[in-house]
């Protein structure tokens, strides 16, 4: 192992929290160019065998990512089974085709491909831009098959590491040992990226976004920093190690915290889990949650390519509902558009589409996608006895959720918006005149408060719920459900940090909706605090000029 002289932190984006001690072990993902140079010098071959050099290699490496979806599970099955599916894919073999005619060699063929489809993808957005990580790591373990070359891929340390990388592919990430990796940290990324996902999956303390990271040496000792987003290079040993230690206790207590939310002076908050399909939430029940508060539909149906029949939705609404019996549902309409395309809704060729025809607005001109998934989640209701409740994406006006919510009270169900436009927040007291409860969608919030793409990496700092602008919305949001006397929730990301969850339930939301993973750490964070004391950090927090100020002012009064 080699110690660096200190220097000062690299910093990212903080992903996941806990901090992780260990030697640099670095995935490079750069091919041998000898390798490379020594093919690129062999005769050229005809476009027929080029072809079939190419469809050889990317079977081979589709069978790869085919194998490993057994072995992994949750996301990190999903993404491999999609990765394997752009290996296959009859695009990207055509697009190799037009460039093998225009007399390109079979690796420059490959290689024009693929960056032709991550521009396109990238000028997607959303999560279709994260899909070009993906493309890049197929077209870096075709080339490798192509020169005889092992896949490219992430090292197995010897001892426990911090593993640094570029960005990771889902085929990377997939098989990840969390007893020899403690920490992960990347330069590109953000915090929905397949890293983020993958090590959130895995309890992994992670940080994304780290400009510089690959410029750390193998070997190189670091302390890395998940919830401040920081790798401290060469830390004093007797310091770091003391501080993992107490990290490791705080862990432990995170690890026994078995609900009911509650602070330390029993102020209830109700923890809810964020789920996708059948699957996902037979899982979250098991957990310490009271239910669901968003279950995004619109995952059910990425891959169809027409509207499944009512009662085709109502099986996979059933299956949603099934597994938390007593426990109460929150489920969000279609919020196809934008990032998350639906074949058979989103409106084809919009020159902005997160400012588009996305969300609730899809159903302006086509109401009867809308009444048709309503009937079909009021009939998985009857089925299942499940207590439902029904929230609208994407809502601008009182209007919109007044005819929203007239439409699911009419089968039956509570009624309610989600709070991801600035007018929504600003009008929540005119929207609790007609609603039951409402959901402040905080990744879509801050994002349209600040104006900056929520998937846009260079503007993390902008993109960042602890923003005081946003901070002021949920504040106003919150105040107008104490006064409505009706519950104003939090189903975006910021509810899955800790920290800011002491700070929303001071601003006064009464439940918090997360992935299930994150539900054990903020249930023990809100243990250890009073009420009085999530007022303060509030308070700090709205008062602090930036997302560091009001993370320190946080850390200062909580910590
Ligand atoms: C949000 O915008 O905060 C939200 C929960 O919705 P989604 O992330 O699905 O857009
Ligand atoms: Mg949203």
């Amino acid at each position: 192992m080699v110690t660096s002289a200190p220097v000062s932190p690299i910093s990212g984006t903080p992903v996941v929290p806990g901090l992780g001690l260990g030697p640099v072990v670095v995935a490079r993902t750069e091919l041998d160019p000898v390798a490379v140079a020594a093919y690129a010098a062999r005769p050229a071959l005809e476009e027929a065998d080029a072809l079939a050099a190419f469809d050889a290699a990317a079977a081979e490496v589709a069978a790869g990512f085919e194998r490993r979806v057994a072995a992994g599970s949750g996301a990190a099955a999903a993404v491999l089974t999609a990765s394997a599916g752009l290996a296959r894919d009859k695009g990207l073999r055509g697009a190799v085709r037009r460039h093998l005619r225009t007399g390109a060699g079979l690796l420059d063929a490959v290689h024009a491909a693929v960056a032709q489809f991550v521009e396109l993808f990238s000028q997607q957005g959303g999560l279709m831009a994260e899909r070009a990580t993906d493309l890049r790591d197929i077209e870096r373990r075709v080339l490798a098959r192509l020169v005889g070359l092992p896949e490219p891929g992430v090292p197995v340390p010897d001892v426990p590491s911090v593993l640094v990388a570029e960005d990771l592919a889902p085929a990377d990430t997939a098989g990840l040992d969390p007893r020899l990796v403690v920490a992960l940290v990347t330069e590109r990324g953000g915090p929905t990226s397949h890293t983020a996902i993958i090590a959130r999956q895995l309890g992994l303390p992670c940080v994304v976004g780290a400009a510089g990271a690959l410029g750390l040496a193998d070997g190189a000792i670091v302390l890395v920093d998940g919830g401040a987003g920081l790798v401290e290079l060469g830390p004093d040993p007797v310091a770091a190690a003391a501080r993992v230690e107490a990290d490791r206790a705080e862990r432990a207590a995170v690890a026994g915290w078995a609900g009911p939310g509650r602070t330390a002076d029993g102020h209830a908050v109700r923890l809810l889990a964020n789920v996708a399909d059948g699957e996902s939430a037979a899982q979250a029940a098991t957990g310490p949650v009271e239910g669901v508060g968003l279950f995004r539909t619109e995952l059910c149906f990425l891959s169809a390519a027409d509207e499944p029949s009512v009662e085709e939705q109502a099986d996979v609404y059933a299956a949603v509902l099934e597994p938390f019996g007593e426990r109460s549902v929150v489920v969000r309409t279609l919020d196809a558009g934008s990032d998350k395309p639906i074949a058979f809704a989103t409106h084809e060729g919009e020159e902005n589409p997160a400012l588009g025809v996305r969300g609730l607005r899809l159903s302006f001109d086509n109401p009867g996608l809308l009444g048709r998934q309503l009937d079909a989640i009021a009939a998985a209701a009857r089925r299942t006895g499940t207590p439902t409740s029904v929230m609208a994406p994407m809502v601008a006006t009182v209007a919109e959720a007044d005819a929203f919510a007239r439409e699911v009270r009419a089968r039956g169900l509570r009624a309610g918006v989600m709070v991801e436009v600035p007018s929504a927040a600003l009008l929540a007291h005119r929207m609790l005149e007609v609603v039951d409860f409402l959901s402040l969608g905080t990744n879509d919030l801050t994002q349209y408060t600040m104006a900056a793409d929520r998937m846009a990496t260079d503007l993390a700092h902008l993109t960042d719920p602890w923003q005081p602008a946003v901070l002021q919305l949920i504040a106003i949001t919150a105040h107008a459900g104490r006064g409505a006397g009706k519950p104003v929730g939090v189903c975006g990301e910021a509810a899955a940090d800790p920290l800011l969850a002491c700070v929303l339930v001071g601003l006064g939301v009464t439940s918090l909706s997360m992935a299930a993973a994150a539900v054990r750490p903020v249930g023990a964070r809100l243990a250890r605090v009073t009420l009085a004391q999530c007022e303060a950090a509030a308070e700090a927090a709205l008062a602090a000029g930036d997302p560091a100020a009001a993370r320190d002012a946080v850390r200062a009064l909580l910590d």
